[in-house]
């Protein structure tokens, strides 16, 4: 039995920097209960882990976002469809594609509201998150769109892209607003 609980909280919280309480809970058993003398000992620890991954064949979409401000998509060498997000191969035939430059404009061909968000977006709800067609693509990308008052959000709604200031090579990069509010 943990003799001092509030002293190995202490400790177990600094040492894996999580607030005293998440672990409360996880250790439960092993700080108010009894468990037998032989059952498995339960440790905190922390695993930190650095690690780099690549956005292969579509690696121009994020560095056209990044760098230049522009929308890409992928043209299929075959049948004409172009994609957005891109697709190295055509979803359709499965040809080959090559790089197109997209409009800045697009429009609504669905959407939701979003009141719940993850971290990211955090202080932005309630936002519209929606189907848009960029103009020049034949596919439907998801991205956000940011009104002033969500009950704006149409369907056929005409949207301008934007960027952000600081751009990272992510889909961060960018959203939509109505195409009238746009600069
Ligand atoms: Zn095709």
């Amino acid at each position: 039995m943990i003799q001092n609980k509030e002293q190995w909280l202490e400790e177990a919280s600094r040492k894996i920097k999580v607030p005293k309480e998440l672990i409360a809970r996880a250790f439960h058993e092993e700080l108010e209960g009894n468990p037998a003398i032989d059952a498995p000992l339960e440790v905190p620890d922390i695993m930190d882990i650095t690690y780099k991954y690549t956005y292969g064949g579509i690696s121009r979409f994020f560095r056209e976002l990044r760098d230049n401000q522009q929308l890409y998509g992928t043209k299929c060498t075959t049948c004409g469809t172009v994609w957005l997000p891109p697709r190295i191969n055509c979803n359709e035939c499965y040809a080959p594609t090559t790089w197109v430059k997209l409009g800045d404009t697009a429009r609504i061909v669905t959407y939701t509201i979003v009141y719940y968000a993850t971290s990211v977006f955090y202080g932005k709800t309630p936002y519209v998150c929606a189907f848009v067609k960029v103009d020049g693509a034949d596919t439907l990308i998801m991205q956000n769109v940011f009104l002033k008052d969500v009950r704006q959000a149409k369907v056929g709604m005409k949207l301008k892209i934007q960027f952000k200031e600081n751009r990272n090579g992510d889909m961060g990069d960018f959203w939509f607003v109505p195409a009238q509010e746009a600069l």
